[in-house]
């Protein structure tokens, strides 16, 4: 705990005075960009790999970015985030994060040896992404199988997400886009799911343009393209 409590007054000390303005302007609202779903991994740090602020981001993080479909068990907490971020707060982008070596899909493979019920219980939102990738599918068959699942999993989820009824009208309207994004922790670059190439694509500086044209060309068209 040290170091939390150390960085606490390290960021009153240090940084907060070149935040103060934000913070400010924050006090009585949001407006984040995007709704961001990612695993719990301590890892996975999408405000320094995206150099976002505070109030760019509405955060859902759960064991394996699972979105449990509508009314499955399960779908409570997460279906009220969804619900909240739809529509009260307009978010137009949702990005569902998986990332290298993860615990979830890992597991999936090979179930963990200690006694976790609610573990297990969570992990069979999975189940239907392992059956895929037994049958073939995955975005990088050069990848170690639980990354493959890792990646595949992200795609499946946005499916999962369609299942919500206010994801689902927004999307059809053409005011919401889907994004398949997957982190590598090793080199700590981020991929973005390429619906055209049919795989993950790092995203440089190519890349970042490639996907703002494509975004603003689906604008055009009233109706964002399937990310699967
Ligand atoms: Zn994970």
């Amino acid at each position: 705990m040290r170091k939390l409590i150390d960085g606490i007054v390290e960021f009153r000390n240090h940084v907060l005075p070149s935040y103060r303005k934000t913070f400010g302007r924050l006090a009585t609202e949001q407006k984040p960009d995007a709704l961001f779903i990612a695993c719990c991994d301590s890892r996975v740090v999408p405000n320094l790999f995206a150099s976002t602020d505070p109030g760019d981001l509405f955060v859902i993080r759960n064991v394996g970015n699972f979105v449990p479909p509508a009314h499955s068990a399960g779908s409570v907490s997460e279906g009220a985030a969804i619900e909240y971020s739809i529509q009260a707060l307009n978010v137009r982008d949702v990005i569902v994060c998986g990332h290298s070596e993860c615990g979830a899909t890992k597991a999936l493979l090979t179930p963990p040896m200690y006694h976790a019920p609610h573990l297990a219980q969570w992990l069979r939102f999975g189940e239907d992404v392992v059956a895929k990738f037994r049958m073939g599918f995955a975005p990088d068959k050069s990848l170690l199988p639980h990354d493959q699942i890792s990646q595949l999993n992200t795609l499946v989820q946005i499916e999962n997400l369609k299942t919500y009824a206010s994801i689902r009208s927004r999307w059809e309207q053409g005011s919401l886009r889907f994004h398949a994004w997957w982190f590598d922790i090793r080199t700590a670059d981020v991929y973005a799911y390429e619906p055209d190439r049919e795989k993950f694509v790092v995203i440089d500086e190519k890349t970042a343009k490639r996907i703002l044209l494509r975004l603003q060309k689906e604008e055009g068209l009233g109706r964002p393209s399937m990310v699967l």
